[in-house]
């Protein structure tokens, strides 16, 4: 590690001290935005260390940014209430115009501007991206847009909503893939005026809802980057947001651990600590080792991202490995705390439950092993 990412990883843990077990019990009990902890990572630049120095971030790397979130689930809290403003915006950075860049990313640096909703799942489509309904219909001025998503997360606490839909129908277009475009709309001017949202909730604190689109007007300049290209444009944001979950699911890995190998120093069960036994010991270590392992090819795939190098496979497999160590290592903490792993008060439950999103969401574990086998081992392709 160099010594600005240690740096940067005691600056994010100190911050995070100061939202303790107690505020995410909390914001989970009530389902709750957790508006002074985004505030403070957005006052102390966490969230914009992608944005380059140009436009007022910090203009590191995707690196610097998994450790950010890495640091946050680790601490016991949740990056997923601000995770999305970072590969969203890298959409906007790598895609958007100069102009568009000017107009948004000093703004959204300076927390003036929240873009952390990305509305790409539809319920039929589901993990077949390149069936989605949504459309946008060309007019004089800009588009017309018509569809419906799910699962659109934080669209209530954004101001700005990355959208994907359909620019030319399937059937006019040689791949499915093609004729998808991204629309950047601005939520303040579009919330009753075409956009309805639908809360969902759901077995953790997510702010996840569906979002309905009728004939809603967005202006041309709202495109990004090339109409019909927004697939590709897609791929760039997934590798970057497969990577910082991988981070959180480590964080949360960590976190597991940790609180574990202190339980089971503590808890005395006939006459000597529980972690005596190897029973208890060898699960987590064995946890503890899938994890050091997982870590390493997030850090493969984080180098392979920031060098700009092809890094699918290995951000998937990051995410893959990232979120079945953390998962593991959840399971491993609830039996080694027995019953009181069930307790509100212990946060094991809470952790539990959130750490569980990340073997369906962003994308499914079946989804990852079916990129593996057919881009890396070059399977026949199943779909
Ligand atoms: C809390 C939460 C937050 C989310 N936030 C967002 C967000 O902000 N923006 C957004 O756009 N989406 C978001 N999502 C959606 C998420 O990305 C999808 O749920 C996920 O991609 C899976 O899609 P699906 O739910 O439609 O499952 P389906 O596609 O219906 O799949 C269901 C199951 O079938 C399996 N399956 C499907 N096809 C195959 C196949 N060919 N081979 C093998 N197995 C297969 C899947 O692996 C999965 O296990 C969120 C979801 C949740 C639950």
């Amino acid at each position: 590690m160099t010594e600005l990412e240690a740096d940067i990883r005691a600056a994010v843990r100190k911050l995070c001290e100061h939202f303790g077990d107690g505020y995410w019990r909390e914001m989970d009990e009530q389902r709750a935005y957790p508006d002074a902890f985004v505030r403070a990572m957005t006052e102390a630049g966490y969230l914009a260390i992608l944005i380059p120095e140009v436009y007022g971030g910090s203009g590191l790397g995707i690196r610097e940014a998994s450790i950010v979130l890495e640091e946050i689930n680790r601490s016991g809290g949740n990056a997923a209430v601000c995770h999305a403003q970072m590969y969203i915006m890298g959409t906007l950075l790598r895609h958007g115009s100069e102009e568009q860049k000017r107009l948004y990313l000093p703004k959204i640096a300076a927390g003036e501007l929240r873009l952390q909703a990305f509305g790409v799942t539809e319920p039929d489509a589901g993990s077949d991206t390149s069936s989605i309904r949504t459309t946008a219909v060309r007019t004089s001025d800009g588009y017309i847009v018509n569809g419906q998503k799910i699962w659109t997360s934080r669209v209530q606490h954004s101001d700005l909503l990355l959208l994907l839909v359909r620019t030319t129908p399937p059937d006019q277009v040689a791949k499915r893939t093609e004729g998808l475009s991204l629309l950047l709309v601005d939520l303040r001017d579009a919330i009753g005026r075409g956009v309805t949202i639908k809360p969902i909730r759901t077995m953790i604190n997510h702010h996840t809802a569906e979002v309905f689109f009728d004939n809603l007007h967005v202006p041309y300049e709202q495109l990004i980057g090339e109409e019909g290209k927004g697939f590709r444009y897609l791929l760039d944001s997934w590798n970057a947001e497969r990577i910082l979950i991988a981070a959180e699911s480590l964080g949360d890995g960590y976190w597991f651990i940790e609180r574990t190998v202190q339980y089971a120093n503590q808890r005395i069960v006939f006459g000597r600590p529980i972690g005596q036994n190897q029973g208890i010991q060898f699960p987590l270590a064995q946890a503890y080792a899938n994890i050091q392992a997982a870590d390493l090819m997030r850090f493969r795939a984080a180098e392979l991202f920031d060098s700009h190098a092809p890094c699918g496979a290995e951000a998937n497999m990051a995410k893959l490995l990232a979120a079945d160590a953390a998962w593991q290592a959840a399971n491993i903490a609830l039996q080694t705390h027995g019953g009181f792993g069930f307790a509100a008060e212990y946060d094991i439950e809470r952790k539990f439950r959130e750490t569980r999103l990340y073997q369906v969401a962003p994308i499914s574990t079946n989804l990852v092993l079916a990129y593996i086998a057919h881009n890396v081992l070059k399977l026949p392709r199943s779909y």
